[in-house]
């Protein structure tokens, strides 16, 4: 009998989680390093597409993940100052029928912990920092701060934007400033006036931001995060907090809910957000990269998470292909992989001018392209995001 490929994950987030329970259920051992103390996520919410979803249900998660969803109503872009509706589509009982699985969203404590469950504790070392990564022979060789090494067949960095594992692999480079802050915070549902925030996911643009709503922990809470041009600014972090009154003072001229919601937050985050130009290549020899250490991306077509949930899919199957070995398997996901999250990454960041665009002209005309095509395509509930949403790591060659 052969052993099980042993595998070992840098960085117990979204992505490094959802790949060990996909690596699990495919045999392997698959052992999480992660540097924190404790598997802790902000308070602050995620939205999974169905594209996401698809994995977690092919995980075996839906029913708990459905425990703490929210899916949303309609998909409503609304102006800034006067709340006026440019554009609505139908979502809820619609995407699953269009997709194959809704849209939810996630307080992203809620969905750690629905990954988490799936994982053996055992199977998680905290307070290990990864220094770095190496090859050596048959096998890939991890380094921590507290001077242990620990060997494995592969090695998958799933450690964040900031990746050490990418750092390793292809030397120390800056992810890239996007010129782009972000404030975010959660609002308990029943201390704002009813009926002030709906229960949609609502894109907000106005002139230099686009601040984003929808309900997360089954319609407790409201999550916003309000995305904003800011150059002098640069502190990434996840635990940095905002200021409200500059928050406030920034959208005071901004719809009354939008003003009322960020006034109801009790703590909020602030941090400058970072992305990297797609990457030529992501895997050498046993060690590959996943999720943010790979492609990190602007939050504008919310995919970050639902691209490293997806690469944890990818990367199992292609693992356990029978017949190949762990190099070419890593090489086989990269190629993959590496297109569509590049086109994402791309996607994501296009979109930061139109939606916050500044000029008064190309504000209304991006309005009016909203309005025509809705006329034009009046049954069509998503526009230029289907070949995001529609996609199915899970189903056999649908790669
Ligand atoms: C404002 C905002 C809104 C967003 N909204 C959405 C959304 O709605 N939907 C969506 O899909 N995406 C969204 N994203 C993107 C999403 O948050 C990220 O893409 C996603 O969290 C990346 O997951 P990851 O597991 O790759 O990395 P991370 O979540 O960054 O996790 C990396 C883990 O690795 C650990 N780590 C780091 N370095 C080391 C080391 N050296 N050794 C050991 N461990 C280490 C970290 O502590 C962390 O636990 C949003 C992002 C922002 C900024």
């Amino acid at each position: 009998m052969t052993r099980a490929l042993k595998v070992s994950i840098v960085g117990a987030g979204l992505g490094g989680l959802a790949a060990a329970i996909a690596l699990r259920q495919r045999g392997f051992e698959a052992k999480i390093f992660e540097q924190s103390g404790e598997i802790t996520e902000i308070g602050a919410g995620v939205q999974l597409g169905p594209n996401a979803m698809k994995v977690l249900m092919a995980l075996g998660l839906e029913q708990e993940a459905m425990k703490t969803a929210f899916e949303p109503e309609r998909h409503v872009v609304r102006n800034f100052k006067t709340g006026r509706v440019v554009a609505a589509t139908q979502m809820k009982g619609v995407y699953r029928s269009q997709f194959g699985a809704p849209y939810f969203g996630f307080h992203r404590a809620d969905l750690q912990a629905t990954l988490l469950q799936a994982v053996p504790q055992a199977d998680v070392v905290v307070n290990a920092k990864c220094t770095g990564v190496r090859n050596a022979g048959n096998v890939a060789v991890a380094s921590f701060a507290d001077g242990t090494e620990v060997e494995s067949d592969v090695i998958v960095g799933a450690d964040g934007i900031h990746s050490s594992v990418r750092e390793s692999l292809y030397g120390p480079e800056s992810p890239r400033f996007t010129g782009v802050i972000c404030w975010r915070g959660v609002v308990p549902t029943n201390i704002m006036p009813k009926g002030m925030v709906s229960p949609d996911m609502g894109a907000w643009f106005g002139p230099h931001s686009t601040l984003v709503t929808y309900y997360v922990r089954g319609g407790e809470l409201i999550n916003w995060a309000a995305l904003y041009d800011a150059h002098d600014w640069r502190e990434e972090s996840w635990k940095t907090e905002g200021k409200p009154e500059e928050v406030m003072q920034t959208y005071a001229d901004w719809h009354p809910a939008v003003n009322e919601l960020i006034s109801k937050t009790g703590r909020l985050y602030k941090w400058a957000l970072f992305d990297r130009e797609p990457l030529a290549q992501w895997s050498s020899g046993r060690i590959s990269l996943l999720g943010d250490s790979a492609h990190p991306m602007l939050p504008y077509l919310a995919q970050g998470a639902c691209m490293a949930v997806e690469d944890g899919y990818v990367l199992a199957d292609e693992l356990a292909r029978p017949g190949v070995d762990a190099v070419q398997a890593l090489k086989n996901y990269e190629a993959l992989r590496l297109p569509r999250t590049a086109r994402v990454q791309l996607a994501s960041r296009a979109r930061t001018r139109v939606n916050q665009a500044t000029s008064p002209i190309a504000r209304f005309g991006r309005d009016l392209a909203y309005s025509i095509r809705k006329i034009i395509n009046p049954a069509k509930h998503t526009y230029g995001v289907e070949w995001i949403y529609g996609h199915d790591v899970t189903a056999a060659g649908a790669r």
